[in-house]
């Protein structure tokens, strides 16, 4: 099993070394169509563009460097820059459409990513605030027969059994972490700001889990994909086991780590 995570990890750093180089081509290719234009207009600002250009590709080159490098070894050698985000923005577009032309979907760049993302959250995982966790559920969790209405008060839930939440409820109680459900983008930013998390676990689907992840930054989301067996949205399930151990590796590092991937 590791080695399949590893290998999905693999695909998302395989295709973002491969997005920097076709970066760095283009703006080699951008540089030598403009330069003479702007020699011609100004030998300064010609020397001004150059030194941006240059400077943008050693920060997203020694970010990439350092994420892969993270990532791999899952050590903190992001420490004590942030370079994921401004590397991950730039090279994300880009992984979509070369993953494309490799023949990858776009639920796998997905995945690979979040587990790029998990591998980092292990990696810096000693400078991580955890007085605040927050465990955010999606609403397809809920069983679609419950007549209460937890999405507004989660409070509302029975406990009943019938879904995972009630059990989840308990984990969050048993570890002063607070619990709640979002049923999309906007409503998981706001709930975001009303808690102030320091420190988020998540679980979703691929699609919901990338964005939220960059949505959250710098807020650090380690994520777990829900199950889909009745299909998309609907009675969809958590795996408990891996959600008691990601709270387990945010609140104490402990060791099972890998199996909460
Ligand atoms: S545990 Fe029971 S009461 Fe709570 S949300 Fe699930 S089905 Fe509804």
């Amino acid at each position: 099993m590791k080695n399949s995570y590893a290998k999905e990890k693999w695909s998302f750093l395989f295709l973002s070394i491969l997005s920097l180089l076709v970066l760095i081509v283009s703006i080699i290719l951008l540089w030598y169509l403009i330069s003479p234009r702007l020699e011609s207009i100004s030998p300064f600002l010609c020397l001004v563009v150059k030194i941006i250009l240059f400077l943008f590709l050693i920060t997203v080159s020694g970010g990439l460097s350092l994420i892969v490098l993270s990532s791999a070894l899952e050590k903190d050698f992001l420490f004590p820059h942030g370079e994921k985000q401004i590397t991950m923005k730039v090279l994300f577009p880009i992984n979509h459409i070369l993953g494309k032309i490799f023949g990858f979907t776009k639920d796998q760049i997905r995945n690979s990513f979040i587990e790029v993302n998990n591998s980092l959250f292990r990696a810096t995982q000693k400078r991580i605030k955890k007085d605040r966790l927050l465990i955010l559920l999606p609403q397809c969790l809920q069983n679609y027969d419950c007549p209460y209405r937890v999405t507004t008060n989660i409070g509302n839930c029975h406990k009943c059994g019938g879904c995972k939440i009630g059990e989840i409820l308990q984990l969050g109680e048993k570890h002063d972490a607070s619990v709640s459900i979002a049923t999309g983008g906007t409503l998981a930013r706001k709930v975001i700001v009303d808690k102030k998390p320091s420190v988020i676990v998540a679980v979703a689907c691929e699609r919901d889990l990338s964005s939220g992840i960059q949505d959250a930054y710098p807020i650090p989301v380690y994520g777990i994909l829900n199950q889909r067996p009745y299909g998309p949205c609907v009675n969809t399930q958590v795996d408990f086991e891996k959600l008691e151990e990601a709270v387990g590796l945010v609140l104490d590092g402990s060791s099972s780590l890998h199996k909460a991937r």
